[in-house]
């Protein structure tokens, strides 16, 4: 029998919101454990939430970008459930009013079309602490800097048919929360991770299998090895006569493989009633009109753009406008140079090849974007030949140096001085007396070896139709 993947997404992203939402705490990642929490965050009893207005904003930019229906008439509820990382034993989110729904992102389909994916809901929530699991001591320690932080929780349809639809949905879907500038989507920080719910069903069947989930899976990588081995182990099961059963699973990427973790809870496991601290939120029509005003150009605008007005290539357009680093360093190249062709052709070749080479991230690069568009001016004024440019600009890589000011300081500018370059071109026929004669004897390969002989004696630096020229005239003299 032949099957059919079936999937739906929950992805968490944490909001780029300065405070949490409940607390005027920071959200900064990676401070000292525990020292950005409060009575609020921490859960001590008597203490009363206030709704940070920022996360709603965000969540409003979020459902916008994303084509949703924004709910008018907000309300929090409580889900209540027990775990060591969640102080207050309950978790304030949206069940019965998420913020936004029936939303869609396009996506490229398995099939080689596109296709569009249903967003079921965007709510608002808070996130839980993190457990550091200390072996040394065989002891878990519990660290609250995360308690609290602003979660909106983005939930499909199940209209995955399979992991490359996944993946390009979360790369796509980062890049519009990184341009609203909802969240900076730093997979291996954990601000965006995926629950991936899976289940498989005979091809042409119109019910849903019965589903497992797989929580918190936070690499691209991770996410289509798991559902390729989670798809295989369901058709498995079944093709032996058993039965799948609902349950959340834990995907461990290092051994392929996933384990039961436990039994599935439904809604009604966490008694969830509204949220008694929190009074409705009501959105205005006006708000609404102004995010939506203050929305930038989206990747999937922006990549349309860049193909019919720059003229530049469908595939370049995807990378360059797939991550808001590379599309800012590239806009800003292109302000700085005025050539956007040149300008896409150096990111899509020496940048990443840079990125590739040094495993970095494009939100990890350090030099000034400015810096790309003066290279780029030093080699069309011919100030520096290509060779140069891209040794240079390993530099301004790596070192985020000024191209200008390094090309003068170690003296890389190709030769303008024509008496310079003739009297070294003078020396080197001097010492090529052979080939001379060889050239004047009608050997047309000499010329290109005396060329060769000049290019070296010049360090590279002089321009080549120069050389050509005064070697000529020397020559013919
Ligand atoms: P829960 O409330 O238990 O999390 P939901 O009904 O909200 O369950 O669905 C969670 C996610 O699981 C959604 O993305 C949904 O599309 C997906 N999903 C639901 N049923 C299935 C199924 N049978 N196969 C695959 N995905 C499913
Ligand atoms: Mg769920
Ligand atoms: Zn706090």
């Amino acid at each position: 029998m032949r099957y059919e993947t079936v999937i739906g997404l929950e992805v968490h992203t944490e909001l780029a919101t300065k405070s949490k939402i409940f607390c005027g705490c920071a959200t900064k990642f990676g401070g000292a454990p525990n020292t950005q929490v409060c009575p609020v965050c921490s859960g001590m009893p008597g203490t009363l939430p206030v709704l940070n207005r920022a996360v709603v904003d965000c969540a409003i930019r979020a459902g916008l970008a994303l084509n949703c229906e924004i709910t008018r008439n907000n309300k929090f509820d409580r889900k209540n459930y027990f775990y060591p990382d969640l102080p207050k034993a309950y978790q304030v989110s949206q069940l019965y009013a998420p913020i936004c729904t029936d939303g869609w992102l396009e996506v490229a389909a398995e099939d080689g079309g596109t296709k569009r994916v249903s967003i079921r809901e965007i709510h608002m929530e808070e996130d839980a602490g993190k457990l550091v699991h200390d072996d040394w001591e065989d002891a878990s320690l519990a660290d609250y800097n995360r308690c609290g932080t602003a979660l909106l929780e983005i939930v499909t349809q199940p209209d995955f048919r399979a992991a490359s639809e996944v993946v390009d949905y979360i790369e796509k879907l980062k890049a519009i929360l990184e341009y609203t500038g909802v969240s900076d989507c730093k997979m291996q920080e954990g601000s965006l991770r995926a629950d991936i719910n899976l289940s498989v069903r005979p091809v042409g069947a119109k019910e849903l299998g019965t589903r497992t989930e797989m929580k918190n899976i936070n690499s691209l990588r991770a996410i289509a090895r798991a559902i390729e081995a989670e798809t295989a182990r369901q058709i498995e099961l079944i093709e032996d006569g058993g039965r799948v059963v609902q349950e959340t699973r834990r995907w461990d990427d290092s051994a392929g493989e996933s384990c039961s973790m436990r039994a599935k809870e439904d809604a009604q496991d966490y008694r969830y009633f509204p949220e008694p601290d929190l009074p409705p939120i009501e959105i205005t029509d006006a708000q609404i009109a102004e995010i939506r005003a203050s929305l930038p150009e989206l990747p999937q605008a922006k990549r349309r753009r860049y193909m019919e007005e720059l003229g530049l290539p469908e595939y370049d357009t995807g990378i360059l406008t797939g991550s808001v680093y590379l599309m800012r360093l590239f806009e800003e190249t292109c302000a700085a140079c005025g050539d956007p062709k040149e300008a896409a052709n150096w990111i899509m070749g020496e940048v990443l090849g840079q990125l590739k080479l040094t495993q970095t991230l494009p939100e990890n690069m350090i030099f000034a974007p400015a810096s790309l568009g003066k290279l780029i001016l030093l080699l069309r004024g011919n100030v520096i030949n290509r060779g140069t440019a891209k040794k240079v600009f390993q530099k301004v890589f790596a070192e985020n140096v000024d191209p200008e000011q390094y090309v003068k300081e170690h003296n890389l500018a190709l030769m303008t001085d024509g008496g310079a370059i003739r009297s070294a071109l003078e020396g080197v026929l001097a010492a090529n007396e052979k080939s001379v004669n060889e050239y004047r004897g009608g050997k047309a390969q000499a010329f290109q070896y005396l060329i060769g002989q000049g290019m070296r004696a010049l360090r590279g630096q002089a321009p080549a139709q120069e050389v050509t020229r005064l070697l000529k005239e020397l020559l013919d003299d």
